[in-house]
Order: structure tokens, then C-alpha cells, then sequence
């Protein structure tokens, strides 16, 4: 069992096996998407001496004597020839990043609204021409706005939930850890300034509505608790709603393997360590805007020092590492999410779209009888359950229910099928 398993290959993945690799010890990798890399960049990373499965997704992972057993189908998710395998390891890395997060309002299930990350990667299909608001908080909404403009989009206005200049001021080093970054965000704000797209901060969509399509938004100020402001509601005409919450990371393989989940995010120490024995975690799982291919090169050389490969310390990694995590801690407090969203909710807001509950149904759930941990509340009311795996909810459900510290309870990870399963020895 002298191998690492490293689960994803984002930019964290990749870095970790290449690391990895680079020590002598038998490296596999295993990634959904057909290549590795980084889906911003043309360029793929070369993966010289580490084995790539493709097209592959852990759906499961079990501790063995000595590691750990990793469950993996290869193939379309629906195709009829899906293969499956499963490895065995001492070291394990997981890199299986993070989603978008969007908080519920009602309407936000109406067709014609979009994520910014969606924007982003160039699926939002938002036609030349068309009046947008992008909303929310965090630094995605500047680049998606000027990809939006450069697409010949018209952007009505951005509405920023928080206050992220004072934030910056208040804490100018953690800003300056990752000058690169900073720079890209005030360079995307200043060319907004320069199409003359105003930035409304302390501002969300409170509602949208339209009948087949999104067509109007409801817009208010907000406290610094989010709670909307009295007489301050405005009516925007769209054609396209972008909004965007932050990212929230893939937990379940971290909580299927035990391992210890702070303030939503896999803890780890200085060597990419979480708190179970032999496995590692980089990248967007340990936090939102970190340094992932440097904590993914950390990861990768300390889990082939744990195979008892020779290693020479990351020093350089370490404290790119280091000064990711500072400028991560720093967008955090920049842009965080305020308790006041809950305000936004009426009974018939659907809180999981995919099963249609709403957040009236959730909270006649939490009210009835039992513990109420959040695998009763998807058993009673089927929330999170849905096509998605409780991607678009699960976040927001566990922390309707007061139960955020229930984040990362682990499960499959991936689709599977029962006939596959009963294919499995
Ligand atoms: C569309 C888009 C645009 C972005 N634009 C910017 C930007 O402009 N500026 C910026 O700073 N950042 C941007 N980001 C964020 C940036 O890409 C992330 O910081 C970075 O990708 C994090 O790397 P990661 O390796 O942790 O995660 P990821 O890159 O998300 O990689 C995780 C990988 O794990 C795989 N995976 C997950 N679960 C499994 C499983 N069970 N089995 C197998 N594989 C699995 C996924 O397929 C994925 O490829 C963008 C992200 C996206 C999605």
C-alpha cells in the first residue's frame, strides 16, 4: 500500500500529485472532470508518473487496516459502461474543492437566474443586449459583471450585501498577502467604474418575480446584519438575474472519512494534515480563496514523507501556503454572510428546489417531534435529497435549522446506482 490516493484535480489535486510524484512514491489520481488542471487556464498541468483516472469520481471511501479503501466508477454517470474500482492507500489527499452557494429569496428558482461562478465559466447564456443585476456578496460579482459587459451584456447595477472596502481598510495586510489577487479584484471594480456600473453596497435582492422567466427584482439596503431597511425596497426590469454567495466546499468525502470541519471548511494543520491519521486536504475544501496549488504541493510532499518517502520540507510552499490562508481569512471577514437573509424568506420560498420543499414545510418539520438532526429533516422532508445531493441547499438548510455544526456529516459522495452497487464485491 505504498500509494497516495489524491481525490480531484483542481489546481490543489494536480499540485498534490505532482508533489507527490516527484517524491518517488506510486501516485493515483482521480478527477470527474475528463482532464486535470485549471479550468481558468488553457494550459493543462503534465502529470509525469502519477496514474490518472479520468472521468472518475470517488463516490465512497472506507478506513482499512493500515488506510484507506477508495470507491471509484469511471465513465459517464448514466452510461451503461461504467467501470468500477477500488484502491487501496496509506495516504490519502482530497481536493474535491467547492460549489457555489445561493441563498434562497423568493423566486430565486424562476429560470433566467444564474451564478456568477456560471458566468464565470461562460454557461450562464446570458444574450447581448440583456439588462442584468448581479448580486450578492463576495469578490466573484466584479469579474462576473465585466465578463457580463464584455459579452455585450447590459449591467443595470451591482448590489453588494456587504461593506467590503471598510472591511479591506480595517485589515489592509491580510489584503496585501495575495497582492496578485488584490489586484485583479480592484482592477475588475475599476473597469466597472469605467462603464459607469454603479456598486451598490449594503444592497440585495429581496425577491424576483416574472411569470415563465425572471423579468423584475425587488431590491433593499441593508443593515450590517442584513436585515433589510425600512422604506428602502427598489424595482428593477431585467431579463437575467446573476447572483452569487460565495462558494461552499465539497464536504463529503471529508466527513465520510471522519475528519474534523471548522466554521464549514476541512481543518488542517501547517502540513495540510486533517485530523484524521493519513489524510490530507488542499485547497478550496480548506477555505475559500486560498493558495490551492501551494497547499496542494505541501499535501502531496508530507503524504509521501508519511509512505516514508525521503522529503525535503515545502519551505517555499509552505508560506505561499501561509500567505493564502491569510488573504482567504481576510475575504471572509470582507464579505460575510449576515443572519439576516432568513428575513428574506416567506412561508412558500422553496428552500430545496429540487424537491420542491419549501420553508414552511422545513420549519413545521423542526417543530415536530424528534431530535431533529439534519439526516431526520431529509428524511421527513425529503430537502437535500434531490439531483443536486443538497449542493444548492444543504448549507443553507443546516443553518435554518441551527444545525451548521452538522456540516460535513459525510454520505456518497457521488451518484451511484443500485445495480452497480450490488455489482460491487
Ligand atoms: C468557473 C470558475 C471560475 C473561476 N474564476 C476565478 C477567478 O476569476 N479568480 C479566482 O481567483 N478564482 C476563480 N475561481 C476559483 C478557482 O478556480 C479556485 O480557487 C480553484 O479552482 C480551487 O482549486 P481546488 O483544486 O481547491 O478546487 P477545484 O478547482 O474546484 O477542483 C476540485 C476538483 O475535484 C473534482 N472532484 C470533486 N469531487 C470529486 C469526487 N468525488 N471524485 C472525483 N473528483 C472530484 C472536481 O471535478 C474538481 O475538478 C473560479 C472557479 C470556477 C469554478
Amino acid at each position: 500500500m505504498r500509494r497516495v490516493v489524491v481525490v480531484g484535480g483542481g489546481p490543489a489535486g494536480t499540485a498534490a500529485a505532482k508533489a507527490a510524484a516527484a517524491c518517488g512514491v506510486e501516485v493515483v489520481l482521480v478527477e470527474a472532470e475528463p482532464e486535470p488542471g485549471d479550468r481558468r487556464r488553457a494550459d493543462r498541468r503534465r502529470l509525469d508518473g502519477v496514474e490518472h483516472l479520468a472521468e472518475s469520481e470517488v463516490w465512497a471511501i472506507e478506513p482499512v487496516a493500515g488506510g484507506h479503501r477508495v470507491h471509484v466508477r469511471t465513465g459517464p454517470t448514466d452510461g451503461p459502461d461504467r467501470t468500477g474500482r477500488a484502491i487501496e492507500a496509506r495516504a490519502l489527499v482530497l481536493a474535491t474543492g467547492a460549489h457555489d452557494r445561493t441563498l434562497p429569496f423568493p423566486g430565486w428558482d424562476l429560470p433566467g437566474i444564474h451564478t456568477t461562478q456560471a458566468v464565470l465559466a461562460g454557461t450562464a447564456g446570458i444574450a447581448s443586449g440583456e439588462r442584468v443585476i448581479v448580486a450578492g456578496p463576495g469578490p466573484f460579482l466584479p469579474p462576473a459583471a465585466t465578463s457580463l459587459i464584455e459579452a455585450g451584456a447590459r449591467v443595470t447595477a451591482v448590489l453588494e450585501a456587504g461593506d467590503p472596502v471598510a472591511a479591506f481598510l480595517s485589515r489592509p495586510a491580510g489584503v496585501l498577502a495575495d497582492r496578485a489577487g488584490a489586484g485583479e479584484l480592484a482592477r475588475h471594480t475599476a473597469a466597472l467604474a469605467g462603464h459607469d456600473v454603479p456598486i451598490a453596497r449594503r444592497s440585495a435582492v429581496m425577491a424576483a418575480s416574472g411569470r415563465d422567466r425572471v423579468t423584475a427584482v425587488l431590491a433593499a439596503r441593508l443593515d450590517e446584519h442584513w436585515n433589510p431597511l425600512p422604506r428602502s425596497l427598489r424595482r428593477f426590469e431585467i431579463d437575467a438575474l446573476v447572483v452569487g454567495f460565495g462558494r461552499t466546499p465539497r464536504l463529503e468525502l471529508a466527513g465520510a472519512a471522519g475528519c474534523a470541519v471548522e466554521d464549514g471548511s476541512v481543518a488542517v494543520n501547517a502540513a495540510q494534515a486533517t485530523s484524521v491519521s493519513g489524510v490530507f486536504a488542499a485547497g478550496e475544501l480548506t477555505g475559500i480563496g486560498g493558495a490551492a496549488a501551494a497547499e496542494g504541493a505541501v499535501a502531496g510532499a508530507a503524504a509521501a514523507k508519511l509512505l516514508g518517502a525521503r522529503v525535503r520540507a515545502p519551505i517555499k510552499w509552505m508560506r505561499r501556503a501561509r500567505a493564502g490562508r491569510r488573504f482567504a481569512a481576510a475575504l471572509a471577514e470582507a464579505y460575510p454572510i449576515g443572519p439576516g437573509w432568513r428575513e428574506w424568506l416567506s412561508e412558500e420560498t422553496p428552500v430545496c428546489p429540487c424537491e420542491g420543499v419549501s420553508y414552511g414545510e422545513l420549519r413545521r418539520a423542526l417543530a415536530g417531534p424528534g431530535e431533529g438532526g439534519s439526516r431526520q429533516l431529509e428524511l421527513v422532508t425529503g430537502a437535500g435529497l434531490g439531483w443536486c445531493r443538497g449542493h444548492r441547499c444543504g448549507r443553507n438548510i443546516a443553518e435554518l435549522a441551527g444545525q451548521a455544526e452538522d456540516l460535513g456529516h459525510g454520505g456518497v459522495a457521488a451518484p451511484v446506482r443500485l445495480g452497480e452497487l450490488a455489482g460491487e464485491r
